[in-house]
């Protein structure tokens, strides 16, 4: 199981004349592949052991096809001048905990192709593993699934309920279950230094049961460690790799030695302890004009800001730590650690390569950690290295980093299985409030509505799964939530019944759709279902959501006395934990209730009522879409107020004055 491989990749150094004649005769297979391929040309490659100067790769359905120092280019395929620019393998990063499609698109904006995570939440490792499967706009995913921990060790304490493995005898049901579950490699996990607080750790008995059945299974096994104790217990129990270095001491020439005599591999997480030195070189990052146009602004706070757990005065130890198992001929790979403090997905990787050679390793030798080293640690044949035949997953930077490491985040173009990704962040919420796509009527009233700070309160994200309630005809909500959506979250629009006896449901659900399909750019990933309370409540798969939304419509559920009915709908598509965001006109609190609302205007304590009748937690409210100038006392109720100005020219400049009505915005929970 330990075997190093230390294939040198196959480089052809014919003419092009063979692969010219092959496209010639094959190219209806070419097109049934999904096109001809390209060619990335004079190009400084570094192989993932090796660079090459001035070749040309030649990527065809989805693979390196050729590489070659050939003065001849193939004619017939899109050539990139690479001049002066070196083409890496994909990045891999060889130790993340990923809960978020977005955060495999996050990794892959920064070159990271491949994650190999070391523990994900429950739930996720499907999810996360189809996204990668389906796409080559995410970064592959590959995991452990769930950790090996004894009952109350490290990975327990999170607020999460996770399988744990109790003595020896439970080992093997335990591997065979993530088998099963589809996990790629073993990850268990020894926390001697925890210990030493009263922590359970893993026996030695245990942790050689656990190998021993991995390795039955043919799967990798990479321990968590914290100390050198922790680290013989795993070299004796004939574990592949460690996922850290240990915490307690700097190098440690013997153990360094054993390790490389063993062929095991330290991942070495360098960005952890990183994540706690005061002032950390880290936060220079943030200000390189190669990354701050990829990097939202958490990002930008999370490489900059100070935490109260910093309390390093620098990486010394660790730096030391691991130049004495480079010394010692230890192969060390690169992995992050997120989301430790400080550590992100894809931007880490660049400071952890930076790391890497602060530790004494050659811009080569950190980059093949983050490549070669990486594939062979997880024995990941059809990547890591620019050869023919593997996966092009490519990285094309402008600059030269096997001579100056920080050039890793000069980044040109990514490709992912021979399919270039598009780097510009997707749209932030206030772009897309203020964006083309919207008419100027509509975007003339966010001034009232407040749509930003609204979904930020009620605490929207781009990948969740999102139920709008009745978006009405216009969809002026669905304008801002589908393009936010559309790449990794969901968006269910529960409209209005196609075929309800009510005509203005009719004549708005088709106004709607037409409006859905006018602009398939922005609007072609909705889910349209149908939402008439008090029967048709199938607005999503019951308990998938993690929010629901409805704006100002509680009060014409009162008015056809079907509020109660309409709760309970939005209750049923949630997922546990999921949030009800409600926004509506607010009434006079010191008036009495109307059920029927005719005003249009609802009593805020009536409304988390309401809720809570339903089973909801109320969690929160914001006064972001409170309106002062709005008496609730007009003579057509809320309508005689903008938008509708029911008087029509009547008071019109009085009412424009005003504006949009009072509004409460609350946020409820579903429980667990
Ligand atoms: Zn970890």
């Amino acid at each position: 199981m330990n075997t190093r491989h230390s294939k040198i990749p196959h480089i052809t150094r014919t003419t092009w004349l063979l692969p010219l004649l092959l496209i010639a005769s094959c190219a209806s297979v070419e097109q049934s592949n999904g096109g001809s391929g390209f060619v990335i040309a004079n190009a400084r490659v570094f192989d993932g052991t090796r660079t090459l100067d001035g070749y040309h790769v030649v990527i065809r359905d989805r693979l390196i096809a050729e590489i070659s120092d050939s003065s001849e280019l193939p004619g017939g395929l899109e050539i990139i001048d690479a001049s002066g620019m070196t083409l890496l393998p994909g990045l891999i990063d060889t130790h993340t905990h990923t809960s978020s499609v977005s955060q495999l698109q996050t990794a892959l904006r920064f070159g990271v192709t491949t994650i190999l995570d070391q523990m994900t939440w429950p739930g996720y490792f499907p999810v996360l593993k189809t996204a990668a499967e389906t796409r080559d706009d995410v970064a592959d995913f590959l995991s452990t699934d769930m950790l090996a921990t004894p009952p109350g060790g490290h990975g327990t304490e999170y607020d999460i309920v996770i399988p744990t493995v109790d003595g020896p005898q439970q080992a093997d049901a335990f591997v065979a279950e993530r088998v099963a579950n589809g996990a790629d490699y073993q990850k268990i996990v020894l926390n001697g230094l925890r210990a030493m607080n009263g922590m359970p750790t893993m026996s030695a008995a245990t942790t050689r049961a656990l190998v021993e059945a991995a390795h039955k299974r043919n799967l990798k096994v990479v321990a968590h460690i914290e100390t050198p104790d922790d680290v013989r217990t795993v070299i004796e129990a004939g574990a592949d790799g460690l996922a850290h270095i240990w915490r307690t001491s700097g190098a440690e020439p013997e153990l360094s030695r054993l390790l490389a005599q063993k062929g095991m591999f330290v991942t070495a997480t360098l960005s952890v302890p990183d994540g706690f030195v005061i002032g950390s070189a880290r936060a220079l990052i943030a200000k390189d004009p190669a990354v701050t146009p990829y990097l939202d602004d958490e990002m930008i706070a999370n490489l900059t800001a100070s935490n109260e757990n910093q309390n390093l005065e620098n990486l010394d130890q660790y730096l030391d730590a691991v130049r004495g198992l480079h010394e010692a001929g230890v192969m060390l790979v690169a992995g992050t650690d997120p989301p430790n403090a400080g550590v992100m997905h894809g931007i880490s990787m660049h400071r952890e390569l930076e790391l890497l050679v602060q530790a004494g390793l050659s811009p080569s030798q950190a980059l093949s950690a983050a490549t070669a080293n990486a594939a062979d640690a997880f024995a990941l044949a059809d990547r890591g290295r620019i050869a023919v035949g593997l996966l092009a997953d490519l990285v094309l930077i402008d600059g030269d980093p096997t001579h100056d490491i920080s050039d890793s985040r000069r980044i040109a173009r990514i490709w992912r299985n021979g399919v270039e990704f598009d780097r510009s962040l997707p749209a932030s919420l206030a772009a897309i409030a203020d964006g083309d796509h919207r008419s100027e009527a509509s975007r003339a009233r966010n001034q009232y509505r407040h749509p930003l700070e609204t979904l930020e309160f009620i605490g929207i994200e781009s990948d969740m799964t999102v139920v709008e309630i009745s978006p009405g005809g216009g969809g002026w909500y669905t304008e801002i939530l589908a393009p936010y959506l559309k790449d990794n979250g969901k968006l269910y629009a529960a409209s209005y019944d196609p075929d309800s006896e009510i005509m203005y449901f009719r004549s708005n659900a088709e106004k709607f759709d037409d409006k859905l399909a006018a602009d398939p750019n922005s609007y072609s990933k909705i889910e349209v279902t149908i939402f008439d309370p008090p029967l048709l409540l199938d607005i999503a798969p019951p308990g998938s959501a993690d929010l629901v939304l409805t704006f100002r419509n509680v009060h014409n559920w009162m008015r056809e006395g079907v509020a109660r009915e309409a709760f309970s709908g939005m209750y049923s598509a949630l997922k546990s934990g999921g949030i009800l965001g409600v926004v509506e006109h607010r009434a006079d609190p010191e008036k009495e209730q109307d059920p029927e609302a005719v005003s249009g205007y609802v009593r805020q304590d009536y409304v988390i009522e309401l809720a809570e009748s339903a089973g909801f937690e109320f969690v929160e409210s914001s006064e972001i879409n409170a309106n002062a100038k709005d008496s609730r006392n007009h003579p057509q109720g809320v309508w005689t107020l903008p938008p509708t100005f029911r008087l029509k020219e009547i008071d019109r400049e009085k009412y424009l004055a005003i504006g949009e009505s009072d509004r409460m915005t609350l946020k409820f929970r579903k429980p667990d």
